[in-house]
């Protein structure tokens, strides 16, 4: 099947050619400012030839004028499985996961678990993949730079077999020890999920990863810190420590100050009733003592 050069820019978020063969620091030809509007810009079916499954690329700064300008990048989203072939970037690459549950992997390594807001940087020239895990669609930005014109230089697909592999974990979000203060090893552990019913009920375990923590609380509509304040308060009410002491330190992770928690478990003192507010200060106490602050 013919690649046309749209789909080859895109494929490897390529800065136009254009942008290629200027020197450094040349001034832009106009000195409007571009606001390219959310929902305006266009996304592409990431090509077959370069990628396994169901995704879509929508690149940055493809439609305005980009003299001058190195950076190439985009939003990419990977359906559940989706996944791009083996590749390197000459100039490295920075991966920004924005939403749901992916994987990277280097060749010779095992994959690595991804989640919203963790930052990969890929160095240049080494062979990797990333993508989607099997169970849950992943969002990413894609950042990189272009060497002689290029961003990006393709291999072979990654074989079901190797993306069926195992993954390590990325930090469990529902554990305080993705806080540090468990002494867990990030990258290694499973998910809180998977830990707390993973052999009993492994299906309650993949839906608490993928659905609950890898789509409701990767939803843009309320950040994360508000989410935390709402589950929090929800626990508090339903008396529920052992929840509780998972999402305290969650919610620390996620910006919520200490001083926040504490105003909310007196607000909750009211509308839920002082027995509960009080076990929640025992919990928040011992929480507070196990995250550094
Ligand atoms: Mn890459």
């Amino acid at each position: 099947m013919p690649i046309n050069t749209r789909s080859l820019r895109i494929l490897g978020l390529l800065v136009l050619p254009l942008a290629a063969t200027t020197t450094e620091g040349q001034t832009h030809t106009t000195s409007r400012i571009i606001v390219s509007r959310n929902g305006m810009r266009e996304a592409q079916p990431a090509p077959r030839e370069r990628f396994t499954g169901v995704a879509r690329v929508s690149p940055f700064f493809e439609s305005q004028a980009r003299e001058g300008v190195r950076p190439s990048g985009g939003v990419v989203t990977f359906e559940a499985g989706a996944r791009t072939a083996w590749h390197t970037h000459p100039r490295g690459q920075t991966l920004i996961v924005t939403a749901g549950i992916g994987r990277v992997q280097r060749w010779g390594d095992p994959a690595e678990e991804i989640r919203p807001g963790d930052i990969v940087w890929i160095p240049p020239g080494v062979k990797h993949w990333h993508g989607a895990a099997p169970n849950a669609a992943m969002t990413h930005v894609a950042l990189a730079e272009a060497l002689d014109g290029r961003t990006v230089d393709w291999e072979e697909q990654v074989s079901d077999a190797k993306y069926a592999a195992p993954a390590a974990p990325g930090v469990a979000p529902l554990s305080p020890a993705a806080s540090g203060a468990a002494g867990g090893t990030a990258g290694a552990t499973p998910s809180r999920a998977q830990s707390l019913m993973g052999d009993i009920a492994p299906k309650l375990a993949q839906l608490t990863d993928s659905v609950l923590f890898g789509d409701v609380w990767a939803r843009p509509g309320l950040s994360r810190r508000d989410r935390s304040l709402a589950t929090v308060s929800a626990l508090i009410a339903m008396n529920r420590p052992d929840q509780l002491r998972s999402h305290l330190a969650l919610a620390l992770q996620n910006g919520v100050t200490r001083e926040e928690l504490v105003e909310a478990i007196i607000q909750m003192a009211f509308y839920s009733g002082w027995p509960n507010a009080v076990t929640a200060v025992g919990v928040a106490r011992e929480v507070f003592a196990q995250v550094p602050r």
